[in-house]
């Protein structure tokens, strides 16, 4: 760990300019960028929401906001047009479902907010892991509607899952819009119902009371989104913030800018000149144009071309953005999701096998060793096995309850050996937490989560 400080100060010392002043010296004077995700069950009224949000603070024209009027008219379902804002592709349409990770931003007084949209259908969990895994912060739609908000709660429904899969994707604090409030009549009761209900659950879930903040509102009607509320029924007892001044609130969390470069790849694509275009979240450290860079794990040296923080260009971005990079000097066909770019002098690590400490929510047989999963890391998804379990540890306190325990059942907490089928970039959950976690899925379900603790050369 010493040798790895004294890396980090002499390559700052190389760069001569402090990476934290480059930083505050870029964006010091401007909004800060706040990442937020999306989730909650299908059809609790999230593209509704956000896109209504959108339309309300000016960031839909109005020519657009038009368009999907008469084209929403036309098919009978007006009420889609906010949604649409959000769904851009003609596939998502037609099946009336928000399917991959659509991108949208808009202001607060004091930031910038990039929205990771989040798919509601069950199939589309792994993207929801690659949203997630990029998010700050997080907005969890419920539907008030007496029982829609019971089925998205209970077995089965996704309120649960996706607060627990981005809880253990590192996200801390939340926002509960209590969404269609409008179809109770904007019953205090119904409200006070449905916090009840989600305090305990989040609370388990290891969110603190004090950073989840829940808020009634309708993303149909827009009611309590970006304005006072204006419904005679919830100003009689709803005396607290709207959606936006809730969001405003959050705080953004610290960007490691001086640690060597990191950025795990989501998307790779051809863009629009020569080269092409990878996407992802700079994890650590500060990516400029022009910038010679490591593609791992096959280690070839490419060339930033380009840089764009959500299609704008750029010349420096830094930990926390989301960016596409231009890449030169590298083939596409070489670079694939789940990819790292790395500093060429601090290289990421590279294992097929590491160790984690586990927590196991869910699964209908108990883990032994051998017991295959898909291992998922950012956008990246292989197939691996539990190679070896080492120790149960006490849920609450972490301490050792077992040496080498036989099988892992539900609800437990233990540090187990894992085995990819290929290598892969990892890193140990204390140094870079991003590139630290696992969710290990079996047949569409999330059977665990993990922080990487030990990581093993091939
Ligand atoms: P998503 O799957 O979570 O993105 O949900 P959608 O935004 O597609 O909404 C699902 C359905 O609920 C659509 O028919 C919407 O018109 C409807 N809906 C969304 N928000 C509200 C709301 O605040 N009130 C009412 N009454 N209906 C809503």
């Amino acid at each position: 760990d010493n040798f790895d400080e004294l890396r980090f100060t002499s390559k700052v010392k190389e760069n001569k300019v402090d990476p934290h002043t480059k930083f505050s010296n870029e964006r010091g004077s401007d909004k800060e960028y706040l990442y937020i995700v999306v989730i909650g069950h299908v059809d609790a009224g999230k593209s509704t929401l956000m896109g209504h949000l959108l339309c309300e603070l000016g960031e839909v024209s109005k020519r657009t906001l038009h368009k999907y009027e008469q084209e929403s008219k036309k098919i009978g379902k007006q009420s889609f047009m906010y949604a649409w804002v959000l769904d851009e592709t003609g596939e998502e349409r037609v099946r009336g479902i928000t399917m991959d990770i659509g991108r949208a931003q808009f202001e607060t007084k004091t930031k910038k907010v990039i929205i990771l949209d989040a798919p509601g259908h069950a199939d589309f969990i792994p993207n929801m892991i690659t949203g997630a895994g990029q998010a700050d912060v997080a907005l969890l739609v419920v539907d008030a509607t007496r029982g829609e908000f019971e089925s998205g709660f209970d077995l089965g429904g996704q309120t649960r899952e996706h607060a627990l899969l981005v809880r253990s994707l590192g996200v801390n604090q939340l926002a509960v819009a209590v969404n269609k409030l409008d179809t109770t009549n904007w019953s205090q009761e119904r409200f006070n119902e449905i916090v009840k209900k989600l305090k305990v659950f989040l609370k388990q879930a290891g969110f603190k009371d004090s950073d989840v903040t829940f808020v009634p509102c309708s993303g149909l009607t827009g009611e309590n989104l970006v304005k006072p509320p204006s419904e005679p029924e919830l100003l009689e007892w709803y005396k607290g913030p709207n959606l936006l001044e809730v969001i405003d609130k959050f705080n953004v969390p610290e960007r490691p800018v001086s640690k060597p470069l990191r950025m795990s790849i989501n998307d790779v694509f051809k863009g629009t000149g020569s080269g092409f275009c990878v996407a992802g979240r700079i994890e650590n450290g500060i990516l400029n144009k022009g910038d010679k860079i490591l593609v791992c794990p096959s280690k070839e040296t490419a060339e930033v071309r380009n840089l764009a923080i959500n299609e704008l260009s750029t010349n420096i971005a830094f930990a926390g953005d989301q960016v596409s990079v231009t890449l030169s000097g590298v083939e596409m066909q070489n670079v694939s999701v789940g990819y790292v770019l790395s500093d060429p002098v601090n290289i990421v690590p590279v294992t097929s096998h590491f160790e984690a400490r586990l927590v196991v929510f869910n699964v209908k047989v108990p883990i032994t060793k051998g017991y295959p999963v898909l291992l998922h890391h950012q956008s990246l998804v292989e197939s691996a096995h539990i190679s070896k379990l080492k120790a149960l540890l006490n849920k609450s306190t972490g301490e050792l309850l077992k040496k080498k325990p036989r099988c892992l059942g539900n609800n437990s907490v233990a540090v187990v050996d894992i085995k990819v089928c290929r290598p892969i970039c990892i890193e140990r959950y204390k140094d870079v937490k991003e590139l630290g976690r696992v969710m290990l899925r079996v047949s569409g379900v999330t059977i665990a989560a993990g922080l990487v603790t030990d990581i093993y050369v091939d």
